[in-house]
């Protein structure tokens, strides 16, 4: 047990496997300002260059002690090569969708030839293959993207895909089936590269935007596909207060399932998913990790072990302001919680 490599306790962790103890990492996009300074590596060129990509992942294992390297820090790279008009956004800002192709109707959805070839899709396959020969074969890699349920509303747009959810059910799932074979198809072709874990962000299906008995209804089952067909250990990552759905996303076959501090108590939240998913998560990005002060984030992580979180780690994105000091006291607060 005590020659653990980092990957394996990664992977046992989320597959409900014995661990040493909890693993400490990001499932959620890790750049901040202050580590593109420290190794010259800035959004918005870590975007799009495989080399910057690859140094701003790696200086958040190697600067920040979290044990896994994570990429890339957007939402968008999938829905760019799928036709959405993205703007790269700023060091402190991320690229976000700015035009969507379907936004009346389905006319003309093909999926784009070579899709693996399209926008910013090879510098990412290519800044995983750096990472992995950087870090070597022990330290886990994330790939993350955006999920099923959000790529088809950056197609359609959120409005069009709510309309669509209320009154033309047959267009929402068309959608909805387009975009979940496409993240299947590159989430894959991450794996290929080399990432032993594969995290989707989903905020779309959180409840905030879509009721529980829609996302039992119209989203559960694209969920399930993505998970089935992806060939490496899934984590689903959904922002807000997930408590109303928990019990649908424990169903959706991912080996861990990323949550907010909303979800409230993590007792209750691992009461519902019994062994069917484990918990990650669930430190506040906005209110504990980038305000701090360390001395909160320290008591708020070793809050979170003590009630049995499966890994440790920030309940969404990383802020880019966020002081590199603030997440090594996460990484702090595992180790003395097993001194
Ligand atoms: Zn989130």
């Amino acid at each position: 047990m005590g020659d653990m490599t980092l990957k394996e306790r990664l992977l046992n962790a989320l597959e409900g496997k014995k661990v040493d103890k909890v693993p400490v990492c990001s499932v959620t996009q890790t750049g901040i300002v202050e580590l593109m300074d420290e190794v010259g590596a800035s959004w918005p060129e870590a975007h799009s260059d495989p080399e910057k990509m690859a140094k701003l992942a790696i200086a958040n294992y190697e600067l920040s002690g979290l044990e896994a390297v994570r990429l890339p820090y957007c939402l968008t790279v999938l829905a760019e090569a799928m036709g959405c008009e993205v703007n790269m956004g700023t060091k402190n800002r991320q690229p976000s969708v700015t035009a969507h192709p379907y936004p009346k109707d389905l006319e003309g959805m093909e999926m784009p030839e070579n899709l693996l070839d399209k926008g910013r899709i090879p510098a990412v396959l290519a800044a995983i293959k750096i990472i992995r020969e950087r870090v070597g074969p022990d330290v886990p890699i994330i790939g993350g993207l955006e999920g099923p349920v959000t790529l088809a509303s950056d197609l359609a747009s959120v409005k069009t895909f709510m309309k669509w959810s209320i009154k033309k059910p047959e267009l929402l799932g068309q959608v909805l089936d387009f975009a979940t074979d496409a993240t299947i198809t590159y989430a894959n072709s991450m794996v290929v590269a080399g990432a032993d874990v594969i995290s989707i962000a989903d905020p779309v299906a959180s409840p905030d935007l879509m009721s529980p008995d829609s996302f039992k209804k119209e989203l559960q089952s694209s969920l399930q596909r993505f998970s089935s067909k992806v060939d490496s250990v899934t984590v689903l990552h959904i922002c807000g207060n997930v408590s109303h759905i928990l019990d649908y996303m424990a169903d959706c076959g991912f080996e861990g399932l990323s949550v907010e501090e909303k979800v409230g108590s993590i007792k209750n939240a691992k009461e519902v998913l019994g062994n069917r998913a484990r918990l990650v998560g669930n430190i506040s990005s906005p209110f504990i990790l980038l305000p701090g002060p360390i001395e909160k984030i320290k008591e708020e992580s070793k809050k979170a072990l003590a009630e049995g979180i499966d890994v440790l780690a920030p309940g969404c994105g990383i802020a880019p302001m966020t002081p590199l000091s603030h997440i090594k006291a996460m990484v702090e607060a595992r180790n003395e919680y097993y001194a």
